[in-house]
């Protein structure tokens, strides 16, 4: 009886994929249909591997919600005949991918894998080739029968993050990927260590839950010293706004200027959800700390606690999407769907 782990892959396009044209020396898509006559490592690791090519190959720029649900559904259908998935994608937009993934597809028992690489698979100092196999790895590992990584992670240059916490954060080295609120869920070394207090639980159900609907109508607002009335009024009064994303300074603090509040007020009561997230990296938001904030609260605005920017948006897209009413979509902002917030925050709050 074959008893070897099944892993599917998804190849939707990226750096990752490419290899030099033997004859012209360009670059061109590999194809990972034969990928394991170009890694031959892939035979060595004792588990059986198909892969799809997704339709169309992009570079992740031009990544948008619709092929999140793309992804998302080729993963649900094959749900029960594999024990993890690997997708690789460019690195561009990989954050924001495995945010979404973790909203779309909620209450796993099985791995999601994201990776690429800084340099193409088929040059020689590739990071590729590791990313690719410890990804494979990991999304195969299991402890009693259950799989060890019940969620959608990013694994980047020796280790591995929970995916809606990650941030693309270099764009030259191969540690591409932060996660500054998150400790990593495993460093590869010799061996795999996996960091088990920090990973979520795995689902018993046999399918994860799986959400179709990405709302789209909403718009970010970065802060900086000078903004004007007229662009944040701009931003504010765009047509068919359901969503905004405040990002702020530091705890979540903004400029106390009447205007500003009373713009953020309209806002709210015309029906727009507003999220404040921080321009900050590391730690969150924690509103009502400073004055500055507390006009925020009375206005309405929520509070996106540590959330990443990639995690708030896509999130913001997922209740839109879902409909929520007011009450529903505070209530959903408030917890912690995928481990995109640290629960204590909220406690505290
Ligand atoms: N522009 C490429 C992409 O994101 C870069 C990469 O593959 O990492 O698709």
């Amino acid at each position: 009886m074959n008893t070897l782990p099944k892993i599917l892959l998804l190849y939707t396009g990226g750096t990752i994929g490419m290899i030099n044209n033997p004859e012209t020396g360009a670059l061109m898509p590999f194809n990972f249909e034969h990928m394991a006559s170009q890694v031959p490592e892939l035979n060595k690791l004792g588990v059986e591997l198909d892969a799809i090519t997704f339709d169309p190959i992009i570079d992740s720029s031009d990544m948008r919600p619709s092929y999140w649900i793309q992804m998302a559904q080729i993963i649900y259908d094959n749900y029960s005949k594999y024990d993890g998935f690997v997708v690789l994608q460019g690195t561009d937009t990989m954050a924001y991918t495995a945010s979404a993934l973790s909203f779309i597809l909620q209450d796993l028992s099985k791995p999601i894998v994201l990776t690429g690489s800084q340099l193409p698979i088929g040059t020689i100092r590739t990071d590729g080739k590791e990313n690719l196999i410890s990804s494979i790895e990991i999304a195969a590992d299991k402890k009693d029968g259950k799989a060890i990584v019940p969620e959608v992670c990013v694994f980047f240059e020796n280790q591995l993050f929970r995916g809606n916490r990650t941030t693309k954060h270099n764009a030259e080295y191969f540690y591409a990927f932060r996660s500054d609120n998150y400790p990593a869920l495993a460093e590869a070394g010799i061996e795999i260590h996996y960091n088990t207090s920090a990973l979520l639980p795995v689902s018993n159900s046999k399918q994860p839950l799986f959400y179709k609907e990405m709302d789209q109508s909403l718009a970010m607002l970065r802060l900086f010293p000078g903004i004007t009335e007229n662009v944040v009024n701009q931003i504010c009064n765009i047509d068919g706004l359901k969503g905004l994303i405040l990002q702020s300074y530091g705890a979540g603090n903004v400029m106390t200027d009447k205007w500003f509040t009373e713009v953020m007020q309209k806002t709210v009561s015309k029906g727009v959800y507003v999220l404040n997230v921080t321009q900050c990296r590391a730690g969150g938001v924690k509103m009502g700390k400073y004055e500055s904030s507390k006009g925020l609260i009375d206005a309405g605005v929520w509070s996106g606690y540590d959330m990443s920017l990639e995690a708030a948006l896509t999130k913001m897209m997922y209740v839109l999407g879902e409909k929520m009413n007011r009450t529903e979509a505070e209530a959903c902002f408030k917890k912690s769907l995928s481990g995109e917030i640290n629960t204590n925050l909220i406690l505290t709050d």
